[in-house]
This record gives C-alpha cells, sequence and structure tokens, in this order.
C-alpha cells in the first residue's frame, strides 16, 4: 500500500499535490485544502477519509454546533445554566434553596432557545428574578433585575410585624411611613426595635425594650443564642434577626438576668 501514488487525488477539500517525505515509515503528501491552506497527511489517513480538510472543516463543524443556540459560552446562556443548576443539580450548593424547596424550570424552559426567546438576551448586570419568591422559573414569573434592584427586593419583601400584629413588608412599611424603604432599613440597622422602626418616629432612646417580649421570652431567646442563630429564632418569634442580636448582646433589656 505504501508505494501508491496520490498524486492529483482528491481526498474531501485536499488535492493531493506531491510527497513530502515520510512520517513513522508511512510516505507524507503534500495537500493544497480548498480553503487555500496547504497540510501534509499520511495516505492511509486520507484514503479512510479520517482527513478530508486542513482542520478547517472541523472548525466549521464546531462553530456550526455553537450556531445551533449560538450562544454556547454567552453571558446569558451561563445565566441559563446556572437556573437549571440551581433547581435540579443536587451538587451545587444553591440547589438547597431552589430544587430543594420545589422551585423547578417551567417544560418550556427545558430548551434554551425557548428561554431565549421569552427572556431576551441579558440586560448588563442583570440577573434572573422571580416575582413570586415561591414560584417556579417560567415566563409568566420571571424577569431581568439588576443586582442592586434584586438586593433590594429581597430585603423590601422581609415581612415585619409591628406590635398589634399588623404584617407588612419593609416596602409597604416605608410607603405608609412616607419615607424609603432604605431610609427604613437604616433606621432597623441603627438598631432601632422593630416596631419603632415602622410605627414611631425615632425615639431618643434606641435601646427601649419592646413590650413585645416577657422576661421569659428574653430568658429563652437568650439560651436558644447558645445552639441557634438569630435568623432561626426570629423566625420563631416573628421578629427581625436584628432584634435577637440585640437581646443576645444585652443592647436590649440588659435588666433581664
Ligand atoms: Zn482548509
Amino acid at each position: 500500500m505504501a508505494g501508491i501514488n496520490l498524486q492529483g487525488q482528491r481526498f474531501g477539500r485536499l488535492t493531493v499535490i506531491e510527497e513530502n517525505g515520510r512520517r513513522s515509515n508511512q510516505i507524507l503528501w503534500k495537500c493544497l485544502c480548498d480553503c487555500g491552506k496547504e497540510c501534509s497527511t499520511i495516505g492511509q489517513l486520507l484514503r479512510e477519509e479520517k482527513t478530508r480538510s486542513c482542520g478547517c472543516l472541523l472548525i466549521e463543524r464546531r462553530k456550526e454546533i455553537r450556531k445551533t443556540h449560538g450562544q454556547a459560552d454567552s453571558p446569558l446562556y451561563r445565566v441559563y445554566r446556572a437556573m437549571r443548576n440551581r433547581c435540579e443539580n443536587p451538587n451545587v450548593k444553591s440547589y438547597q434553596h431552589y430544587g430543594a424547596r420545589g422551585i423547578k424550570v417551567c417544560e418550556r424552559w427545558h430548551t434554551f432557545e425557548n428561554f431565549y426567546a421569552d427572556m431576551g438576551n441579558r440586560p448588563e448586570d442583570g440577573t434572573l428574578e422571580r416575582i413570586d419568591n415561591n414560584g417556579n422559573y417560567e415566563p409568566s414569573n420571571v424577569r431581568w433585575a439588576t443586582k442592586k434592584e434584586q438586593a433590594n427586593n429581597k430585603r423590601n419583601n422581609r415581612i415585619y410585624v409591628s406590635s398589634d400584629g399588623t404584617e407588612k413588608n419593609m416596602s409597604q412599611w416605608a410607603k405608609e411611613l412616607g419615607i424609603s424603604p432604605s431610609g427604613l432599613q437604616a433606621r432597623i440597622r441603627r438598631g432601632m426595635i422593630q416596631d419603632d422602626a415602622v410605627n414611631k418616629p425615632a425615639p431618643k432612646n434606641l435601646k427601649k425594650p419592646n413590650a413585645k417580649y416577657t422576661d421569659d421570652d428574653i430568658r429563652t431567646i437568650r439560651k436558644l443564642c447558645l445552639t441557634t442563630s438569630n435568623i432561626k429564632i426570629a423566625k420563631m418569634y416573628g421578629v427581625s434577626a436584628t432584634s435577637i442580636y440585640h437581646i443576645k448582646i444585652k443592647q436590649t433589656y440588659q435588666d433581664i438576668l
């Protein structure tokens, strides 16, 4: 077989020009590709149709595959993959907050093209936000938000309960008070107990105890703080984690031992 003269023959895009030395005792053939590049390969690969171009065919094929949705490495595709992973891949960390909570990606969005058609390109700094935080990833429940917006929304959707039992989220409280949600946030950050923050103008003494707790509550909370996170305890009592923190560090209720 080694002696067959391939000169002038065509294999795929390649036309054999001439012998071009040897590799591992096999003749190398210099070929001209239709794209204009020259390359050398052995006769066996040509005859078995394993080499059919200078390499340009493979590059085109890869481009083609990428073109099927055009976005294999795009920011949008990364957002899409991350969404699917959160909901469907127990090996990713965030799965516990999504898939494990029963949050799904709708059937339609199991195809990237449909997701792209519904959501369009990712705006700069855009993140996917679900309108209903317990709802699925589906066209009616997802919009693009900027990272800043999303952080604000998460915070502003947090429910605060006043001492008379009124439940409102931060945005609603802020609206009622006629101040901005960030203004209300700032009040709470400064250590104002939540009931004052949402109901009253800033009191002079921020360490004023909140009448909501009994003395026993305070003792129980301080004991719980040794083993349980502020957030968990806050949920049990329907109050903010900040409020629990202040009890823990005795910024409030100093007198209760
Ligand atoms: Zn070529």
